[in-house]
């Protein structure tokens, strides 16, 4: 007799979870068999994201891996016939997975409607891969400030502006300005005081969080040098500004 195919789509917290909960709920019944598919072999535990930007943690300690698996991206899933198609991997034709039950835990992805200019010009922060191209992307703005010699251009390679103030954004702007500021000392050419670290944020910072503790981060990293800009939603971008503008308090 066939088994019964439950097909899980996504690595991360949501996909995996669903994947342990049922092998160990299912674990005695040899008639159901369960597969996970997702773009890469390693599950991430973003919490920990924002600190490999600074390197005070090691990109292995942020991920474990996901073994079990097929590593393919989803490309379609045809939900009449009950089939999911995949990539090709090395096989000339895209992968194709029969299912009885399907769970969809692919995750979001980062809206950029409304805000001209950021898809192109803002980093994401959000996988693994960002938070390296986040790291590099700040060591390269260093070295190009250091050998600048237009103190205006220079200013310019020393601004950083962080969109969000919930959790990710304060501890990405935390780490990001605690870097910043440490690898700029092992340059000759760089002026600290040309550093700037700009936190556009919500009402508050941490609405999460009650009031007093939301209050207290504002002050710890305004006193690290990060400049706090309350009410300001990110508009957009270019190669080398970013516009904001006062948000609603509705
Ligand atoms: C920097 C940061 C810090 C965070 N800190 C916290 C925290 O402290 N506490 C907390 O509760 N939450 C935190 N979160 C939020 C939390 O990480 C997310 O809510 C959670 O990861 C969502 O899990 P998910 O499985 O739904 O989606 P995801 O983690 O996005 O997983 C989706 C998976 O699907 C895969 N995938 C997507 N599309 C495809 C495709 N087409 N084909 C194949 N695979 C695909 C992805 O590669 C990924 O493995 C944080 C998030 C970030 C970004």
């Amino acid at each position: 007799m066939r088994r019964t195919r439950i097909l899980i789509l996504g690595g991360g917290f949501g996909g995996v979870y669903t994947a342990m909960a049922l092998e160990r709920t299912l674990r005695r019944d040899a008639e159901v068999e369960i597969s996970l598919v997702s773009r890469d072999n390693y599950l991430v535990f973003q919490p920990m994201l924002p600190e490999v930007i600074s390197g005070s943690i090691g990109i292995l300690d942020t991920i474990a891996p996901n073994t079990d698996l097929y590593t393919r991206t989803v490309e379609s899933i045809d939900l009449n016939n009950r089939i999911v198609s995949t990539s090709s991997g090395f096989r000339p034709r895209p992968y194709q997975l029969e299912y009885d039950h399907l769970v969809i835990a692919l995750g979001n992805i980062t809206s950029f409607s409304g805000q001209p200019g950021l898809e192109e010009h803002a980093l994401t922060f959000k996988y693994l891969g960002d938070a390296l191209v986040l790291r590099n992307h700040i060591i390269h703005a260093l070295e190009e400030a250091d050998i600048e010699k237009d103190p205006q251009l220079r200013r310019a390679l020393l601004t950083f502006v962080v969109a969000g103030s919930g959790f990710s954004g304060v501890e990405a702007v935390a780490e990001l300005n605690d870097f910043v500021r440490t690898v700029a000392r092992s340059f000759r050419n760089i002026p600290i005081a040309d550093i700037r670290v700009v936190l556009a944020a919500g009402a508050r910072v941490l609405p999460e969080l009650p009031k007093d503790l939301g209050d207290f981060a504002q002050r710890l990293l305004a006193r690290r040098g990060v400049e706090i800009r309350l009410n300001t939603r990110l508009a957009g971008a270019t190669a080398s500004t970013s516009s904001s503008m006062a948000r609603s308090r509705s």
